[in-house]
């Protein structure tokens, strides 16, 4: 059985008042580890020695060479325990080996990615008016309260706490309740290298008490937040008290386009990959896939033909294609979904059941679910699953697809698949979304941009751009003639 342990100011810590919450492997319903279950109070001193660390400047004025040198040492032993964080991921999460084992490698290389980023030129300088000199510097915001979800617990983590730590902010993180394995062995990690101490502080514990301190609290400075839609809004008001700078990864209901001049085989074998890897707990899944008319009586028979073969099982099973979902309350949530859709009157194509043979009932697993013949108001068409179970829709046109496309309150991703590049393009462009795809689905990289429009959430992770949400901008005017400016007369 793991303990793991909250870390602030450099030590390893029960909570206050000694509370312990359990962690499931979700394959088998087993409690495998045990986590500290923090309080406000454990936050509030997260929060104060993160705040005394970075006006130290013990971090955030050290030579950006030096951080990266961290930063560097950090993505070399996340290589080094590639195989243990590998299999703790699968534990924690459910998710197969082989999704678990590019997460590991990614989150190494975002390390990298953001090391490399900080030593290079940044800033700007602008022409102004002799006898003046103009530039722009860029600076860390200060305290950084980071809260990830339970989808990618280490990766997630690491999009936030990489580019963080490279622009010299002091960081309190909160894993998801659900999923503190991993993280909780990057903060051995950071211990390893020999972080200093108090830079980067993890409190574990419930969103509403832990993670709402860490949204409200004056004496933090950003809160960065990648979750569901709903708590995105809590943050935000939660955020409002000292006007701290916001950043908001949130939900998506993607539409994935087929157009009937795609390569046919191509179009489902992706599509699949869209909504079913990740066991569709991922927040880019292609959930609504649409397809033009011609073809999607033989897409549907095709994809429900390929969605029926998926070989669902425990992660650690080298023969798994799909693992079970993160959580018994999650389960029941995505099952409670697949009972509205078939209220709505949309028609049930393959799936619909939690699996129980075969070994499996103890787990969390439910098969991959198709809906055809429904109509864009239903439920199931409009809110984020999340889940294996995704809805085809048929369109008439380009300007059908576009319209049906944009038609939720999301915009985070989007896929079209077609041979004729030209219309490929028009599409995409008219896409409300900020992750999208051309014959292709999911793939994403540390150096692109990530992040969503509309209610899909505020700013963006990843690239350049993920290492400006950590930064605070400053322009600095200098007079080159020092001499009065006699504007008045006495
Ligand atoms: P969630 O919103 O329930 O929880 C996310 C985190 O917020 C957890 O650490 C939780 O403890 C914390 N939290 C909950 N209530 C809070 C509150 N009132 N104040 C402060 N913190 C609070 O989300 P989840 O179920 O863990 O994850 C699934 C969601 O995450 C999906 O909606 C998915 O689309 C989204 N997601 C988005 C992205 C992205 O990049 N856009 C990536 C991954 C997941």
């Amino acid at each position: 059985m793991l303990d793991l342990k909250m870390y602030i100011n450099g030590e390893w810590r029960d909570s206050r008042n000694k509370e312990k919450r359990d962690v499931i492997n979700p394959a088998t319903g087993e409690v495998f580890a045990q986590a500290a279950e923090g309080t406000v109070e454990d936050a509030k001193e997260a929060i104060e020695v993160a705040k005394r660390t970075f006006e130290s400047g013990a971090w955030s004025e050290l030579p950006p060479i030096e951080r990266a040198s961290y930063l560097f040492k950090i993505a070399d032993k996340i290589d080094e325990y590639h195989d243990e964080l590998t299999k703790l991921e699968t534990m924690d999460n459910g998710k197969p080996h082989r999704e678990a084992d590019g997460d590991i490698t990614d989150a190494a290389n975002c390390f990298r990615y953001y090391a490399g980023l900080i030593t290079k030129p940044d800033g700007q300088t602008y022409h102004v008016a002799d006898p003046m000199q103009a530039m722009v510097v860029r600076e860390p915001v200060g305290v950084c309260g980071l809260i990830v979800p339970w989808n990618y617990p280490l990766l997630m983590s690491v999009w936030k706490l990489a580019p963080a730590l490279a622009a010299g902010n002091t960081v309190v993180f909160k894993p998801s309740e659900v999923t503190p394995v991993t993280p909780t062995k990057l903060f051995e990690i950071f211990e390893e290298v020999g972080l200093p101490k108090g830079v980067a502080n993890m409190v574990m514990g419930a969103g509403p008490t832990v993670g709402n301190e860490i949204a409200e609290s004056h004496d933090v400075d950003m809160v960065s937040f990648t979750g569901g839609t709903k708590t995105g809004k809590h943050i935000m008001k939660a955020a409002v008290g000292n006007m701290k700078k916001i950043s908001l990864e949130l939900g998506g209901k993607s539409p994935n386009i087929i157009f009937a001049d795609s390569d046919f085989e191509t179009a489902v074998d992706w599509a699949l990959f869209g909504i079913f890897s990740g066991s569709g707990q991922v927040c880019s899944a292609g959930s609504r896939i649409l397809v033009e008319e011609s073809i999607y009586d033989k897409f549907v028979d095709r994809f429900v033909e390929r969605a029926k073969q998926i070989n669902v099982g425990p992660g650690d099973d080298e023969n798994t294609e799909m693992g079970p979902l993160v959580s018994e309350q999650h389960m029941e949530k995505v099952l409670s979904y697949i009972n509205i859709g078939k209220e709505e009157g949309a028609r049930l194509a393959c799936g619909g059941n939690r699996i129980t043979k075969d070994g499996l009932e103890k787990g969390y697993f439910v098969e991959p679910t198709v809906f055809v013949d429904v109509t864009p108001d239903m439920r199931i068409v409009q809110e984020e699953i999340f889940g294996p179970v995704v809805v085809i829709q048929k369109f008439k046109d380009e300007e059908d697809a576009i319209k049906l496309a944009n038609g939720t309150d999301y915009g985070l991703a989007g896929g079209v698949f077609t041979v004729d590049g030209a219309k490929a393009l028009r599409v995409i462009k008219k896409l409300r979304a900020g992750i999208t795809w051309i014959n292709t689905y999911h793939p994403t990289y540390n150096e692109a941009p990530w992040g969503g429009y509309k209610q899909s959430g505020i700013g963006r992770s990843l690239g350049t751009f993920g290492l400006e949400e950590f930064q605070e901008i400053k322009q600095i005017n200098i007079n080159l003639q020092v001499e009065p400016i006699g504007w008045f007369s006495k």
